[in-house]
């Protein structure tokens, strides 16, 4: 028989090729996809609520009978109504729908139906207002009726109950071909039941206990893969030889000494560690985090510094290029008047024309660059350097593992550095990263005025503008930061442009105001930022191109419009590009926030100015998917763990999974053979330097 990867579900009896395209849109192609097409929700359908016994305002799962239905349009709005009245023990309950006239083709009276929704009292009666609906057949009774009943993510033109009994019939007929690729030992000495059994439980169970234990199972079979994958690519990166570095203690030394500024406790800290890292034979693979203007680039540019020193090259990749342009200058304006001013640095962006682009590569190739700058035009398979031994990738999050992989390759097992200015919380950190050493930057360079923030509504923007001009009259420079650049009929919202040009006529007409935008070719971005620097101009307004870096220490003040549209990193990067100077900073946010998450996120970004705890609240909001990015660490490949809620499961899986690859960290012996595939498999990837050894 074809393996269950292989079995396609059209061949399903009941499905065909019309219905096999409606589970495609489900991402269902075989039969194992379908058995990991898990519910979104479970129905206790044991006992339900008879509708003698509702009451408004509550939410109900009722079964009934259709009595009557019917369909009207309302003579005011042109609505279509369709209302069913569904009968149980003689009580009655009316379910209204807008818009849905095909309701009646479902609705026939006699028809068993189930409703899940919210009862509501309309003219002194109960109703329910667009419940969900199944209509329950006799044949499928046993399936949605009277039992913990699965609840699954729909496409247009499938029904729950059609859905159950596929899945139903092919856990019936194939759940036992299902391979278990958990070792046994491992499964007995947890307590976990097998792969096919625990999978059937998580459709059809018949009580919530053995339901939990069947999700913790596959739970930890996907985290004890995650894990393994992680541990051992940390090992196959490691265990190579790197370039062992020459690092004085007087190149450290002087270091310290070459820039205007002091180095914070934390930098200094960091910096021996990168020393200490990069004078070791095995390659050194870090995430240093710190909260934006906590001085990484500074940090991470030792490194730089210290391969120059060796007669090595270094790169720094950035993920935009107004980023990569900034760590650019910013380095080279601190080098040149120091010691290190012979350290030579290129620039490589995708914009570039082709004939600096190729003079780049050239000096690249030769050894004339010491150090390259870049975006992931440095990626592309032209870029040679002729003895890489240093790579700091900025704002990991952005990139993947693979891109990763990509830039090392250029070196011989160079030493690397990921900077992060999204903090992971404490919790997660090591499970999540356990590949890489960590680094933080907890302290701020001295000086930093404190920044502090105050919410507004929309209504009171007039209050807003006038603090604004109080405070650009007393010599402070502003931003005023929109979510868009073009007016959005559907959003309504303000567009920078439009505000401008009122800002000039009317709020601010006697100062001097510029504008940018994501729009804007480069050339006058920077001619504009470049005058905000200069001081020529007062009040600059700008869509969140900002975002992104630009370092300006006297704009003290920042107004953020629409904040509601943001998210909480972004606010809180923002946020970050006031209070670099020795001035008091005020954080103007103006936001009419509707949804809970949006309440949620201003409410975090009001109460603290912890890069950590932000992120933490963040996380918290948006669930692990959203917060780390699509391209992260393989937390796409967890179907059904969740790092945040199952914490527990995740430790338990890292202790055994480094007890494996303690005891057989190529994993040859017996069943680890298997492991080592589903990994090849699952986390592509993490395998790319593993050779058996
Ligand atoms: P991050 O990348 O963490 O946001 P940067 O490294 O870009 O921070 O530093 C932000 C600014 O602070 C830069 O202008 C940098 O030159 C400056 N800076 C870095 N370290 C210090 C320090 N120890 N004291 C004062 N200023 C510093
Ligand atoms: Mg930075």
């Amino acid at each position: 028989m074809r393996p269950l990867n292989e079995m396609s579900i059209q061949y399903i009896k009941g499905v065909g090729p019309a219905r096999k395209k409606l589970f495609s849109q489900l991402g269902v192609e075989t039969v194992e996809d379908l058995f990991y097409l898990f519910p979104r929700r479970y129905e206790d359908r044991r006992q339900m609520t008879p509708i003698k016994n509702l009451v408004a305002g509550e939410w109900y799962t009722i079964k009934g009978t259709v009595m009557a239905r019917g369909g009207h349009r309302t003579w005011f709005t042109k609505k279509h109504v369709f209302e069913a009245a569904v009968e149980d023990e003689g009580a009655h309950l009316t379910c209204v729908w807008f818009n849905q006239p095909y309701l009646d083709n479902y609705f026939k009276p006699g028809s068993r139906v189930v409703l899940h929704g919210k009862v509501d009292t309309y003219k002194n009666r109960l109703q329910m207002v667009a419940p969900e609906y199944e209509i329950i057949a006799a044949q499928d009774e046993t399936l949605s009726l009277g039992r913990i009943v699965p609840i699954y993510p729909l496409t247009r033109g499938m029904t729950q109950r059609y859905l159950r009994r596929i899945m139903k019939f092919c856990l019936d007929h194939y759940a036992l071909q299902l391979r278990d690729d958990l070792p046994e030992s491992l499964r007995r000495k947890h307590g976990l039941p097998s792969l096919s059994q625990s999978i059937a439980r998580i459709h059809f169970s018949d009580d919530s206990t053995s339901q939990e234990l069947a999700q913790k199972r596959v739970a930890f079979e996907e985290f004890f893969f995650f894990q393994v994958s992680v541990i051992l690519r940390r090992l196959s990166l490691t265990q190579k030889p790197g370039v062992v570095h020459q690092i004085e203690d007087a190149v450290l030394e002087e270091f310290r000494q070459a820039f205007p500024f002091k180095l914070t406790r934390a930098q200094s800290k960091v910096i021996d560690q990168i020393a200490k890292d990069m004078r070791a034979q095995s390659p050194m693979l870090r995430l240093l985090q710190g909260d934006v203007g906590s001085g990484k680039t500074v940090a991470a540019f030792f490194g730089c510094v210290a391969a120059w020193r060796n007669g090595r090259q270094s790169t720094i990749m950035a993920p935009t290029e107004i980023l990569a342009r900034q760590h650019f200058e910013s380095l080279q304006g601190l080098i040149k008047p120091s010691s290190l001013s012979g350290l030579r640095m290129g620039l490589l962006v995708g914009s570039a024309k082709k004939e600096e682009k190729e003079e780049i590569y050239r000096q690249v190739q030769s050894g004339q660059i010491d150090l390259l700058i870049g975006t992931h035009a440095l990626l592309e398979d032209v870029v040679h350097f002729q003895n890489l031994s240093y790579v700091v990738i900025d704002e990991q999050h952005k990139f993947g593992v693979r891109q990763r992989a990509i830039l090392s390759a250029k070196g011989l097992n160079p030493d690397i550095l990921i900077m992060t200015a999204t903090p992971i919380p404490r919790t997660l950190c090591l499970t999540l990263y356990g590949d890489l050493d960590l680094s933080v930057l907890d302290e701020m360079p001295p000086g930093r005025g404190k920044v502090t923030t105050r919410m507004f509504r929309q209504e009171q923007e007039q209050e807003v503008y006038q603090m604004v001009r109080r405070l650009v009259a007393q010599g402070q420079q502003a931003y005023i930061i929109y979510p868009l650049i073009e007016e959005s009929e559907k959003l309504q919202l303000k567009a920078a442009e439009k505000m401008f040009e009122r800002f000039v006529e009317q709020e601010f007409k006697e100062f001097r105001l510029a504008l940018v935008h994501g729009q804007m070719n480069r050339k006058q971005t920077q001619a504009t930022m470049e005058q905000f620097r200069n001081k020529n101009i007062d009040i600059l307004v700008a869509t969140t191109v900002l975002e992104v870096g630009v370092d300006v220490p006297d704009a003290n003040v920042m107004v953020i419009e629409h904040a509601e549209r943001f998210g909480l990193a972004q606010l809180h990067q923002l946020r970050g590009r006031i209070g670099r100077g020795q001035a008091e900073a005020v954080c103007l946010v103006v936001a009419d926030p509707t949804t809970s998450e949006a309440q949620a996120r201003l409410k975090a970004l009001l109460s603290t100015n912890d890069g950590f705890r932000i992120a933490e609240e963040d996380l918290n909001i948006r669930g692990p998917g959203e917060f780390f990015g699509r391209h992260q660490h393989g937390l796409n490949e967890l179907k059904v763990a969740n790092p945040l809620t199952q914490l527990d499961i995740l430790e338990l899986a890292r202790t055994e999974a480094l007890e494996l690859t303690r005891i057989d960290p190529y994993l040859h012996q017996g069943h680890n053979v298997i492991i080592r595939q589903v990994i090849q498999k699952r986390y592509p990837a993490y395998l790319v330097n593993v050779e058996a050894g």
